[in-house]
C-alpha cells in the first residue's frame, strides 16, 4: 500500500505576504486527509513556510540543493542547510534545472547522494520533451535519466520519482491518464531492474498541469501515487482540491 503524496513546487513565486496567505488557506481547508503533503518554496521562503507549517500536516521541501556539503560554492545551498531550515524533502532534476542550468544526470546523482546523506527524502524528476515523445523515444529518455542518476547509489533512502513530461509542464497540456500510467508502470519496472529499492512500495508522482479538475482521473491509475504540482499549488483552493482527490483515490 503506497500512501498518496502531493507536493507543491512553488518555483520562483511569492512574497512574505503571499506565503502567509497561501499557507493559511491550505491549512485552514485541511480536514485530516490521509495523504502526505509537502510544499517547496524558494530558499528564502523556507524558514517562514516551515514555521507556519510546523503544527500542520504539511511538510516543507527544497526545490534543489548543492551536490557538496559546504565550501566555496557561491550561490549554492547544501542539503544539510535545507534540513536545518525544517525541510524533509528535496526536488532534484526538475526539467527547468536541466533546461536552464544544464544539469545532467551525473550531477543530479551527486545531489541525490547529498540529500540522502543529509537525512532528507529526494523527489527525482524525469521526463521527455515533446520531440522525444513524438519520435517514440520517451521511454528510452526517462530510463536513461533514471539510470544516470541512480547509478552507483548504495542507498536510495525513501526515494520518490516524479514523471514530468516536459511538454505538460506549465502548458495546460496534461498527459492522459493512460499515457501517464503507461510511463509509471514502465518506471516501476526500471526501478525493479536497476535498484535495490522495493519498487512496489516506491511512490511515483505525476507532474504536468495537474489541477483539481484532472487529479482524480490521474490518481485512479494503479501506478500513480500522487502529484508534483506547479501552477495549481499557488492557489489554495486548487491545491486542496488535488489533495482531496488524492485522499479519495
Ligand atoms: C512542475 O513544475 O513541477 C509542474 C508540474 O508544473 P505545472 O503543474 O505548472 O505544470
Amino acid at each position: 500500500m503506497r500512501k498518496p503524496l502531493v507536493v507543491g513546487n512553488w518555483k520562483m513565486n511569492g512574497s512574505v505576504a503571499f506565503v502567509e496567505k497561501l499557507l493559511a488557506g491550505v491549512i485552514g481547508g485541511m480536514s485530516n486527509q490521509q495523504v502526505d503533503i509537502a510544499v517547496c518554496p524558494t530558499y528564502v521562503q523556507l524558514a517562514q513556510a516551515a514555521a507556519i507549517c510546523a503544527n500542520s500536516a504539511i511538510a516543507v521541501g527544497g526545490q534543489d540543493c548543492s551536490h557538496v556539503q559546504s565550501g566555496a560554492y557561491t550561490g549554492e545551498v547544501a542539503a544539510s542547510m535545507l534540513r536545518d531550515q525544517g525541510c524533509q524533502w528535496v526536488i532534484l532534476g526538475h526539467s527547468e534545472r536541466r533546461q536552464y542550468h544544464g544539469e545532467l544526470s551525473a550531477l543530479i546523482g551527486a545531489k541525490l547522494s547529498a540529500v540522502i546523506e543529509a537525512g532528507l527524502r529526494p523527489i527525482l524528476c524525469v521526463g521527455e520533451t515533446r520531440e522525444q515523445r513524438e519520435s517514440g523515444d520517451a521511454q528510452t529518455v526517462v530510463a536513461e535519466q533514471l539510470e544516470g542518476s541512480l547509478q552507483g547509489q548504495a542507498n536510495l533512502g525513501e526515494l520518490v520519482v516524479a514523471y514530468e513530461p516536459v511538454w505538460a509542464i506549465g502548458t495546460g497540456l496534461t498527459a492522459s491518464p493512460e499515457q501517464a500510467q503507461e510511463m509509471h508502470a514502465f518506471l516501476r519496472g526500471c526501478l525493479e531492474k536497476l535498484t535495490e529499492v522495493d519498487a512496489g512500495t516506491t511512490r511515483l508522482l505525476y507532474g504536468g498541469s495537474v489541477k483539481g479538475a484532472n487529479a482524480a482521473e490521474l490518481f485512479s491509475q494503479p501506478d500513480i501515487d500522487g502529484a508534483l504540482v506547479g501552477g495549481a499549488a499557488l492557489d489554495a483552493e486548487e491545491f486542496l482540491a488535488i489533495i482531496n482527490a488524492a485522499d479519495s483515490a
